[in-house]
């Protein structure tokens, strides 16, 4: 299994438009980051998690030829609103896109998307989707499985995904006790980390090293920072078995 970070940043984006902080302004291209999305590799399959704002910029970047399944974690914009670039792959290859979301957030993409769900619609106009609501049960995608870790983003519940001994929990500011035993032995983890100052609905930078403490998994990458986080001045301060992901980070598992 290979996974690539397609972004690493908050919902802004990094650099934030507008601001000059040292982050912003960086010439370190890892403080570079487009919206939080990873692209995994699997079996010969081509999933990514989320649909964020800069999904063409990074299908185009990191050369996604085509994709089979989109796991969604929940339906804020900076995870959805990447939905109608996944024109071309109907148009051109005259695919249908597997999607995985909860119930909830298929209300949210109804609302977004409405012409998506609606059916005779010319190939140049509309992604072709087939939508598949999951609750906390694994489900398997062909023959891969996958293990929704139910979290917490502020008070809305969220998905994280399990796929072997990896395991992407983004967006989260809680993690239920009984999704604990859903991360243990883990290889990597990537896991949602804001900011040093505290946040409603995100983890700070040291609340997710204490998560990451809690689980353990051999390396731990944080994913969804903001500006307020530079890359050199992350890895300064974190133990050895973490580090901040950026944008184009490749994996092998
Ligand atoms: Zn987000
Ligand atoms: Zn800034
Ligand atoms: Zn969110």
């Amino acid at each position: 299994m290979e996974v690539t970070f397609l972004g690493t940043g908050t919902s802004m984006g990094i650099p934030m438009i507008g601001c000059r902080c040292d982050t912003c302004t960086s010439s370190d291209p890892r403080n570079n980051r487009l919206r939080t999305s990873v692209w995994i590799q699997k079996k010969k399959k081509n999933i990514i998690v989320d649909t964020g704002i800069d999904f063409r910029q990074q299908a185009l970047r990191y050369a996604i030829p085509t994709l089979d399944a989109v796991l969604f974690t929940h339906h804020h914009v900076d995870h959805i609103f990447g939905l109608d670039e996944l024109r071309p792959i109907h148009f051109l290859q005259n695919k249908t896109v597997k999607v995985f979301g909860t119930s909830e957030t298929r209300e949210h993409l109804l609302r977004v998307y409405p012409y998506v769900f609606e059916a005779g619609n010319c190939p140049s106009d509309v992604p072709k989707i087939e939508y598949h609501t999951f609750s906390n049960e694994p489900f398997i995608f062909i023959d891969i499985k996958i293990i929704p870790i139910p979290l917490f983003h502020g008070n809305l519940p969220i998905m994280g995904f399990r796929l072997d001994n990896f395991a992407y929990c983004t967006d989260v500011s809680r993690i239920p006790r009984s999704s604990y035993s859903l991360l243990e032995n883990l290889d990597v983890l990537v896991l949602g980390a804001l900011r040093d100052s505290p946040h409603p609905t995100h983890f700070t930078l040291s609340e997710a090293v204490d998560e990451a403490q809690k689980i353990a998994a051999r390396r731990t990458y944080f994913v969804h920072m903001s500006h307020e986080l530079s890359h050199q001045e992350m890895l300064n301060r974190l133990p050895a078995q973490m580090e901040p992901a950026f944008d184009g980070l490749k994996i092998t598992l």
